[in-house]
């Protein structure tokens, strides 16, 4: 009997490791230094680790020094991945002990840049890839992942990467970013996890081009073959893993609509990109409330950018508005948007579906600077990819119209937000109720410090989906994401609003992910959407299936 079985390790849905060195190199088991005495010599390990036994405080202070020491986000960004790759433990005790600090470089922004030099920082794989070479063979592909024992699914097909457009088999840090999050906010197990990539080419020509890029070198299938594709993915995946979540991620704008629609009645599933934005957004409307006072009814808000953030947040708050006693057709006509083309009328010719929603009467506006000035909205959001489409013009008259104008520059990376958070104070007067998508720092005026919220969908998808895997709900609903909204927004506390924060602070989001997983599930209980019986004590039900970073001992 192996000393490793004399001890049972926590939860884990893998099987130890036969051999010493074994051990080492499997990140689900790994502890580097940090393997006692004891172990060493039960498992075979004396002699392939330096002597010094470290405790994981030492070890989390050697990676922190190495992280700050590095010289770009990218560095960083290739530093963490490496060590997930190494020992997955530390890597989580590390991301979860530094959230604030790590979620820049885990996810977007830094993830970003990741991307677009995915092929050429790529060291080693992490999760699956089903290329279009895969079809008819989806399902004994997805067999060759060690467990069947997955919860949560991120997929993506590269599409439409945050901001940065075409990215194909690139895109995969995506999946692998949000999966980081799933655990590192809401602690659902890392092996409970799977990143997927669905390769079906690019049209991204300078990939094409470089013969480091990892994906097909060919142009991305569409119609028909696309959609049989999906269909197959879904198929499987449900097949090969029974109840699991699957997310979809960064596909492009036609896609993620239609695939959301195709599915969302059928298959546990949600988009991030439309539900969980619309989401985090909504939670910021409701903070922003509590600031301006008044309902939602009382207010007229204005999107740049018609696509899948705005149509996930103009949803979701015309939700609210009919709570409040509005009839579909007049929720729907408190929301306006702005897109390449201008002001979306009724008039317009052509428009989408998911526009004609909210395309209402009104004489066609060339610009956002003409629609300010006819709408007078009090929100302003920008979820566009136009960097400093806010211009010092139309936040001023924002300002000039409103006592507190509520400006949201959503747009990721950084570079591409609206604008930024200084211009949106400096040019009220401090007066904005500003958030942006990625995180801007504290800005002193007059001697106030103001704290922009990062609207960041991490507030929202991690409880949602933790909520959904622990009373094992077989949909994902629209109305789940508004109760996260309300759930995120009653948590700010008085002094935080006081700060002009709309979202609470990062460090209380196992707090808050707790919070939004038990509201979920209650909602899955109580629509019957599960066939689990609720636990008499919810919150520690779910509280004793969230995963700690915690080293097992295995002698
Ligand atoms: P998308 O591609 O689906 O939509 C972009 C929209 O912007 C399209 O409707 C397009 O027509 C419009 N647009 C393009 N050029 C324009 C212009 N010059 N003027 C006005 N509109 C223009 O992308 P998406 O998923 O909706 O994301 C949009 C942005 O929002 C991205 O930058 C993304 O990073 C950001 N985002 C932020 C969050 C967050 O903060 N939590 C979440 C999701 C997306």
């Amino acid at each position: 009997m192996t000393a490793a079985n004399k001890s049972k390790p926590k939860y884990t849905n893998r099987a130890l490791p036969s051999k010493g060195v074994d051990w080492l190199n499997n990140p689900v088991f790994n502890k580097g230094t940090a393997f006692t005495d004891a172990e060493r010599d039960a498992l075979g390990l004396r002699g392939l680790l330096p002597p010094h036994v470290q405790s994981m405080d030492e070890q989390v202070r050697r990676v922190m020094a190495n992280f700050r020491a590095k010289s770009s986000d990218l560095e960083r960004y290739i530093q963490l991945v490496a060590l997930q790759d190494r020992n997955e433990t530390l890597f989580y005790r590390v991301v979860m002990d530094h959230l604030e600090e790590m979620m820049p470089i885990i996810y977007t922004p830094t993830v970003g840049k990741a991307c677009q030099e995915f092929g050429h920082i790529f060291r080693r794989s992490r999760g699956m890839y089903v290329s279009l070479n895969d079809r008819g063979n989806v399902q004994k592909v997805l067999e060759n992942w060690p467990t069947r024992d997955v919860k949560v699914i991120v997929v993506t097909d590269g599409e439409r990467i945050l901001g940065l457009g075409d990215l194909g088999a690139s895109g995969m840090g995506i999946p692998i970013g949000k999966l980081s999050l799933y655990t590192a906010c809401a602690g659902i197990h890392p092996t409970q996890c799977l990143p997927i990539t669905i390769d079906v080419g690019t049209n991204n020509e300078n990939f094409l081009k470089d013969p480091l890029y990892t994906g097909l070198r060919q142009k991305r299938l569409t119609g028909a073959d696309y959609d049989a594709m999906i269909e197959e993915f879904i198929v499987a995946a449900r097949k090969t893993f029974p109840g699991v979540l699957i997310q979809f991620e960064d596909f492009g704008n036609s896609n993620a609509f239609r695939l959301l629609e195709r599915y969302r009645h059928e298959v546990c599933t949600f988009n991030d990109d439309i539900q969980g934005t619309g989401s985090v957004a909504l939670a910021g409307v409701l903070s922003a409330l509590r600031i301006t006072g008044g309902k939602m009814s009382d207010h007229r808000v204005l999107m740049l950018g018609a696509g899948e953030a705005g149509m996930g947040i103009a949803d979701n708050i015309v939700a609210v508005l009919r709570e409040e006693g509005l009839t579909l057709a007049e929720a729907r006509k408190r929301i306006w948007f702005v897109d390449s083309k201008g002001l979306i009328v009724k008039s317009r010719e052509g428009l989408v579906a998911h526009k004609l929603h909210y395309a209402h009467e009104h004489a066609p506006c060339s610009d956002l600077l003409s629609a300010v000035k006819s709408i007078k909205p009090t929100m302003l959001v920008g979820v566009s990819g136009q960097a400093r489409a806010f211009t010092e013009e139309i936040v001023k008259l924002m300002g000039a119209n409103n006592p507190r104008p509520v400006i949201f520059a959503l747009s990721n990376p950084t570079s591409k937000a609206e604008c930024t958070a200084e211009e949106a104070y400096k040019w009220t007067d401090g007066r904005a109720v500003f958030a942006s998508g990625s995180p801007f720092a504290p800005v002193t005026l007059n001697g106030k410090t103001h704290v922009p919220g990062q609207g960041n969908n991490a507030y929202i998808f991690p409880g949602v989906g933790l909520g959904v895997v622990a009373s094992g709900a077989k949909r994902v609903t629209d109305s789940m994401f508004v109760t996260a909204a309300k759930s995120l927004a009653t948590l700010l506390r008085e002094e935080e609003l006081a700060e002009g924060r709309i979202y609470p602070s990062l460090k209380r989001i196992h707090e808050v992910s707790l919070k939004i997983a038990v509201a979920v599930a209650e909602e899955a209980y109580a629509t019957k959407l599960t066939d689990q019986t609720r636990p008499a004590d919810l919150t520690a039900f779910i509280k004793s299936q969230m995963f700690q970073p915690e080293y097992n001992h295995y002698a």
